[in-house]
């Protein structure tokens, strides 16, 4: 028999492993980096890379070279990666442990064992527990919280920090493709619909659940294996299969009559507590809820399998325990229950209700497109008006806008402005906020702008009321219009920074100035927590790309999505509304501004015509 496949998944994780030992080894950057970025590659590529490999093809991936190549081939045949044995016989095994704990890695392992010595998970504990791990410099009581929190949960559940976690646009991506291929492949009467975590619209996926009807369910199960992203079927029959992507995703697929789907989709989509919720609130009606139907507990009808009601849609599974129709972003048990039954639902907003786009770069700072191409890439999605809002002078990525480079880019701006017809493109900046709470351009700069985000990019360690003040001096200053990815967080891989929120929140309602959620699908920040409590303070929200190319100007799609799970209204977003309307909604100090300027503008117009 052959031997199985080397998935995507274990070549990923090995090539993962070997950057990791690399960097504990204090490896330069550009090697460490090199082997993350063709892990990347390796996982989500749609075809099995070993296979590839073999014929000596993997080298057209991105990011992979012969000598790649070559460990990949290795890998393949011997088990293990040659060069990885030699690193990981160089330092203890706990210290690789160590690596692999949420919040440390490689770099903070290694300063822990040069530093205090630590070359085990229990000598990690021991020192988080005596709050050693604070005398190091760079490191803090909060690191040492969440050291004991991650070693409790790996004691707990030692394989849940294993599985890998996607987010949303890559597991859609991969949902949409396979469910095109089993469209394909089952011909014109089946339907098949994402389900679960996708269809919530969640920062992160962990499997990709489907629902699919048709008149023909053990041969639609078995033609999952027939495709290219899959790795492995573990088990498929009339009501369904399990499988596993190349990228390691675990694959469920459901399939139902078209009588139940409601209950099917309504089940699968979940979320468990909103589930577990819905459950409750059947019992106390006397009725029972489950996957396959609704069954009347005391109905005379009643036998082993006679009174279960089945529904064909999730609105009558809704309506039957007498509530309203509930959109999937709000399944999680967050009221939506209680909302529902009393008609008080939110009517959410939409991705058509979005007039502009108010936080995009241009080759100015990191982007990668002219302001021209930006502003005709947002007038080709339909939008009003479009902020051009290049990094400030101290961004630190290199690319900054030096304040004589700002004048002459506003200058660029206004004359892309005159070019091209039917969008207002906006000057702007996303200005930083330095640690202090200053910013780094002089105000008398920042007055010739029409919009001003300013963000937090640097010394994300600080204390939080120094992170506090930080932010509020920010939503203080008279000329800020809105605060970006308030909380710096990186879905997956950074906790936002430490910071009073509702003191932010406060403060942004007080002065109007707008609260940002990010639409990189990295960031989704504000999260949909968060945005929820801010509208709730007062606080009305502006939802942007953050675009550095125009590609990713679609980016716009997961902030909405974000703002749908925090229950938001077109109302409580201010780019709903044309530009001018907007500008009514501005603080104060900006309204005055924004007045002198439209004055100004329209006078200098006047003398010089385009
Ligand atoms: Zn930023
Ligand atoms: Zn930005």
């Amino acid at each position: 028999m052959a031997k199985p496949e080397l998935s995507n998944a274990a070549i990923a994780d090995a090539l993962e492993e070997l950057g990791d030992l690399y960097e504990l080894d204090g490896a330069i950057v550009h090697r460490v980096v090199a082997y993350r970025t063709a892990a990347k590659v390796v996982r989500e590529a749609s075809v099995p890379v070993a296979a590839l490999a073999r014929e000596g093809r993997a080298t057209q991936l991105p990011g992979i070279g012969k000598t790649l190549q070559e460990k990949i081939i290795a890998l393949d045949a011997t088990g293990t990666i040659p060069a990885a044995e030699k690193l990981r016989a160089k330092f203890p095994p706990g210290l690789i442990a160590i690596t692999r704990l949420p919040g440390l890695g490689p770099k903070r392992a290694r300063l822990l064992h040069s530093e205090l010595g630590i070359d085990s998970l229990e000598a990690l504990r021991q020192a988080a527990l005596a709050q050693r791990i604070r005398t190091v410099r760079g490191l803090g009581p909060k690191l040492e919280e969440r050291v004991i929190r991650a070693l409790d949960e790996l004691e707990a559940n030692p394989a849940a920090t294993r599985s890998p976690r996607i987010l949303l646009p890559r597991a859609l991506e991969i949902g949409e493709a396979l469910a095109t291929g089993l469209s394909a492949l089952a011909g014109e009467d089946a339907s098949i619909t994402l389900a679960g975590s996708i269809r919530r619209q969640a920062d992160s996926i962990k499997d990709i659940d489907m629902i699919a009807t048709t008149t023909r369910p053990a041969a639609l199960a078995r033609s999952l294996a027939k495709l290219e992203q899959i790795d492995s079927v573990s088990s498929a029959g009339r009501a369904g299969a399990r499988a596993r992507t190349h990228a390691g995703i675990a694959v469920d697929l459901r399939i139902a009559a078209p009588a139940q789907l409601g209950n099917l989709l309504q089940h699968f989509t979940g979320s468990n507590r909103h589930n577990a919720a819905l459950r409750e609130v059947a019992v106390r009606r006397g009725l029972h809820v489950s996957e396959y139907g609704i069954l009347d507990a005391s109905s005379s009808k009643v036998d082993a399998t006679g009174a279960t009601e089945a529904c064909a849609s999730e609105r009558e599974v809704y309506a039957r325990l007498g509530m309203a129709y509930i959109e999937p972003e709000l399944r999680e048990d967050r009221g939506e229950l209680e909302a529902a039954r009393a008609g008080t639902l939110p009517r959410l907003i939409e991705l058509g209700d979005i007039r502009g786009d108010l936080h995009a770069h241009t080759i100015a700072s990191d982007g990668h497109n002219t302001i021209e191409e930006m502003a005709l890439a947002a007038r080709e999605r339909g939008y009003e008006y479009l902020a051009i809002t290049d990094h400030s002078a101290s961004h630190g990525f290199g690319n900054a806008v030096s304040p004589e480079q700002l004048r002459r880019h506003i200058e660029l701006v206004r004359d892309a402005n005159a070019r091209v017809q039917g969008i207002e493109l906006l000057a702007g900046s996303e200005v930083n906020i330095m640690p202090d709470g200053s910013l780094d351009y002089e105000d008398e700069l920042l007055r010739k702008l029409d919009w001003i985000v300013a963000s937090v990019h640097t010394s994300f360690g600080m204390g939080e009321r120094a992170m506090t003040e930080r932010v509020i001096a920010a939503i203080e200053h008279p000329l800020i219009d809105a605060i970006g990815h308030p909380t710096g967080r990186l879905i997956e891989r950074r906790e936002p920074y430490a910071i009073d929120l509702d003191a932010v929140f406060a403060a942004a309602a007080r002065t109007g100035t707008l609260l940002e959620i990010n639409g990189n699908p990295n960031r989704r920040d504000l999260s949909d927590v968060h945005a929820r409590a801010a509208a709730r303070a007062g606080v009305t929200l502006v939802i942007d790309s953050d675009a550095h190319r125009t590609s990713t100007l679609a980016a716009m799609r997961w902030g909405v999505a974000t703002a749908r799970r925090a229950w938001l209204t077109r109302e409580q977003v201010a780019n709903t509304r044309p530009w001018e309307e907007l500008g009514k909604l501005r603080k104060q100090s900006r309204q005055q501004l924004a007045g002198d300027q439209l004055v100004d503008r329209r006078s200098r117009e006047r003398r010089e015509p385009p």
